[in-house]
């Protein structure tokens, strides 16, 4: 099995000097256990912090061991009654290009006729956290306006439609280059989008935001959160999901310079973990492969081919090279 494995912690900006590729000799199959091929592997942000030696809801990864994260692909070799050869199976053991462990460590995924990967991006834990953020923790209710972050990323490319889908009455995203706007007016259905990086975000939110915003998205913290805790209406809420803004410094970021929003307008910031919320996973996942299956909900995958280039793809993720799910294809 090739398998990418952590070497040293990086200091701010990860390369690909902190990882290396080795092969690994699996052992013959004990009792109720499975190997299984991978087909696609997930990179996410929240590697990030694992990369990390800090105390988190994720235990750091361990130097010189292969690195997990979540994957799909089908079992090849078996000797577990409940999971037989050529059962897909979502699972932990990304980072590597064959998986083997005990079989209760596998969970069987349905034949919806679409790729295995929706169960990593759309359908799997990235579309369950936009419908997490914007359905339990920031209460969109209908006719509500909101702004999402990270808009054209694999939560926010997700999150824009599902607010849609919520009865939103107005969903403005942000992203970083004039292709993702694009998509996002186009595509994703936003109503609105600017790029962050052309003018001070303050600034462009407030410019597409003359009634205010009722709900905040955030995927990206820093000067995302001050502008829209500037735009929020009186009890807006703010669904706090991510700040990748932040998960590069090596230095504390000085917090919001207007906090004191939250006490003259009643604002409530909640923040979450998909992992906690996974009593909705059921109901999500019925939803969201209908939306699928009938095309009322789009998603895009940038796709990486090769576990060899797990790490690249990891990195270009972290710099916004990914429209959608970015994937590594097996
Ligand atoms: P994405 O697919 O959105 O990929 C990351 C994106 O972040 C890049 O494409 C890039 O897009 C953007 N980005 C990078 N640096 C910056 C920056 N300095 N400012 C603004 N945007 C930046 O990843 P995910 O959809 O998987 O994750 C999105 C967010 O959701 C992250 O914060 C992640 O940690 C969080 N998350 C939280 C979960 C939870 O349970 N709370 C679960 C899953 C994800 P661009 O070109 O637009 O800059």
């Amino acid at each position: 099995s090739t398998q990418i494995q952590l070497t040293s912690r990086p200091v701010g900006t990860p390369t690909s000097e902190n990882f290396s590729t080795v092969s690994i000799d699996l052992p013959a199959l004990g009792p109720d256990e499975v190997r299984v091929r991978n087909e696609f592997v997930s990179v996410d942000p929240y590697m990030r912090g694992r990369m990390n030696d800090t105390k988190s809801y994720v235990p750091p990864f361990g130097l010189d061991e292969t690195m997990t994260g979540g994957a799909v692909g089908r079992v090849v070799e078996s000797t577990s009654d409940t999971l037989p050869v050529g059962t897909a199976v979502l699972h932990g053991y990304g980072w590597r290009d064959v998986a083997q462990a005990p079989a209760a460590q596998f969970s069987a995924l349905p034949e919806t006729g679409l790729s295995l990967s929706v169960f990593l991006g759309a359908a799997g834990m990235t579309g369950l956290t936009a419908y997490v953020g914007l359905k339990r923790i920031a209460g969109l209710a209908e006719g509500e306006s909101v702004f999402i972050s990270g808009a054209a990323g694999a939560v926010g490319s997700i999150a824009g439609q599902v607010a849609r889908k919520l009865g939103a009455s107005r969903v403005i995203g942000s992203a970083g280059s004039a292709e993702k706007v694009a998509v996002l007016r186009e595509k994703y259905g936003y109503d609105d989008a600017f790029n962050y990086k052309d003018a001070p975000v303050r600034e462009q939110l407030r410019g597409l935001t003359p009634d205010g915003i009722d709900v905040y998205f955030d995927n990206v913290g820093g000067d995302h959160l001050e502008a829209a805790l500037d735009r929020l209406n009186t009890g807006g809420r703010v669904a706090l999901c991510g700040a990748i803004s932040q998960y590069n410094d090596t230095q504390r970021a000085p917090g919001p310079d207007n906090l004191s929003n939250l006490v003259t307008r009643s604002l409530r910031l909640e923040g979450f973990t998909v992992g906690q919320h996974q009593d909705l996973q059921a109901e999500f996942a019925e939803k969201m492969t209908g939306w699928l299956h009938d095309g009322s909900v789009v998603f895009d995958e940038t796709v990486v081919d090769g576990i060899g280039n797990a790490v690249d793809a990891f990195l270009d993720m972290m710099n916004g090279a990914n429209t959608g799910k970015m994937l590594v294809r097996i």
